[in-house]
């Protein structure tokens, strides 16, 4: 009874319409969009269902990037959109999507979807459980996180709808959460890393709004699995702006495995070098190794603890061993780093002192290890950084672009130098084989 007095009093639950931005209001074309995306779309069409590109791929159009990928929101289900296409496969159990195969591309189609945000949906810190309930078009932009991800471009019609201001906040190049900001972050503390990477990525200023809570809630980050943030952790040293990402990051924060490990000049200093070359080999279209970068990131902290352990009176291998494990069980399980990846930070580390090494087969050996590549971009790294001599970096340099009898001059001339500091060759007597004993006899 009194709940029909209410509803009859309070407004009917308003049903939010979209701003529609016409062609000649916005600058992209269907011919901007990649054609496997626009096929898929073509086909959700003629089948009778709407089909919008969404997301990253509409906001990067709009400030004229090149979209890494074209996703679609559709309000068919996986099981209708599934037997539209001869190569479509329903993936996820959280969160269902279909992946359609055209050629050698994937194209990513996902049905509107509603956040539930009742009690029962979220857990004690208001985290999100479930994102697994289909919704209308309006509530699958409401549970985007920010407003310039929450755009809809039809290329049919090529209009863009908008149902929460994203187009503005794109001119106004601002990164604006949608709701109220504390609730979103609770939701999914992601947000807040992705509020940073975005905003570096993009060149965009986080809002007042959405920026005000992020020191506050940073203590939200321990709740989330360890898989993702590893995935966006990786993310925001790979993006190509891992030295403003990493400085933002620690500015609120958000990682505390980073202010640990970066606690002094020397390693602020080599982490810095490390983010550089990370965002150098990007913009040049090269690629990099998440091991050499963290590698390079948890290195000061190696080097300390193997000073303290050479301090003690341990042997330079050992302590260095030591150190490694200690480090990685420090750290590792902070930054969600994968076992594979520690394996590789491991070697280069362990490879390090190997470089000093110049008489002998021994270069000739190092340069054998699958790992000597990054091992050597490292320890040109660590030159740089003055913690070894630049000479070592050059030597090594000459010593693998040339060929064999050049090596072993460029050795002979270290062990020249070098005399009574090189160790002297032992000569281990060897008990002569079996048939050399018949031959002998
Ligand atoms: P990028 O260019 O780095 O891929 P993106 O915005 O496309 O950026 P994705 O991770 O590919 O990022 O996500 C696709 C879309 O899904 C986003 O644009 C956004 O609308 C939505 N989304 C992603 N992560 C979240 C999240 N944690 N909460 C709410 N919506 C999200
Ligand atoms: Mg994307």
């Amino acid at each position: 009874m009194i709940r029909a007095l209410i509803a009859r009093i309070l407004p009917k639950k308003r049903v939010r319409k979209p701003r529609i931005y016409p062609a000649d209001q916005h600058k992209i074309r269907a011919e901007q969009i990649d054609p496997a995306a626009l096929s898929v779309i073509c086909r959700l069409h003629d089948a009778g269902f709407q089909a919008f590109i969404v997301g990253g791929a509409v906001r990067d159009l709009l400030l004229a990037r090149r979209p890494k990928d074209f996703d679609i929101a559709t309000n068919a289900t996986p099981e209708e959109v599934k037997p539209l296409f001869r190569r479509a496969f329903i993936i996820g159990r959280r969160f269902r999507l279909v992946h359609v195969h055209i050629g050698r591309e994937v194209i990513e189609v996902s049905t509107f979807r509603t956040a539930q945000t009742d009690e029962e949906a979220t857990d004690e810190h208001g985290r999100l459980l479930n994102d697994n309930v289909y919704g209308t078009q309006a509530e699958d932009a409401l549970r985007r996180d920010f407003t310039v991800n929450a755009l809809y471009y039809d290329p049919d019609s090529e209009e863009i709808w908008d149902y929460t201001g994203g187009v503005n906040d794109i001119h106004a190049r601002q990164l604006k959460l949608i709701g109220a900001p504390t609730v979103r972050y609770r939701e999914d503390p992601v947000r807040m890393l992705r509020a940073v990477r975005l905003s570096g990525k993009l060149d965009l200023t986080i809002a007042p709004t959405t920026e005000k809570p992020l020191t506050k809630l940073a203590g939200l980050m321990c709740h989330i699995p360890q898989a993702r943030i590893f995935e966006e952790t990786q993310k925001l040293l790979l993006s190509g702006s891992a030295q403003k990402n990493i400085v933002e990051v620690r500015r609120y924060r958000l990682l505390p495995a980073f202010d640990a490990l970066l606690t002094d000049e020397k390693s602020e200093r080599f982490a810095a070098l490390a983010l550089r070359h990370t965002d150098d080999r990007l913009r040049i279209g090269k690629t990099v190794s998440p091991a050499y970068l963290f590698g390079a990131l948890l290195w000061p902290a190696v080097t300390r603890e193997n000073e303290a352990l050479v301090a003690s009176g341990a042997k330079v291998m050992p302590a260095l061993t030591q150190a490694a494990e200690t480090v990685l069980e420090t750290y590792a399980h902070q930054l969600a780093i994968p076992r594979r990846l520690q394996g590789m930070m491991r070697e280069i580390w362990l490879l390090q002192p190997r470089f000093e090494q110049r008489f002998g087969q021994r270069p000739f050996r190092l340069l054998e290890q699958p790992r000597f590549r990054a091992a050597y971009d490292f320890m040109l790294m660590r030159g740089e950084n003055e913690e070894v001599p630049k000479e070592l970096g050059e030597w090594w340099t000459e010593f693998q672009s040339t060929d064999h009898e050049e090596r072993k001059k460029l050795v002979a001339a270290i062990e020249k130098n070098s005399k009574g500091v090189a160790r002297p060759r032992r000569r281990r007597k060897r008990t002569p084989r079996k048939n050399e004993e018949a031959a002998a006899s």
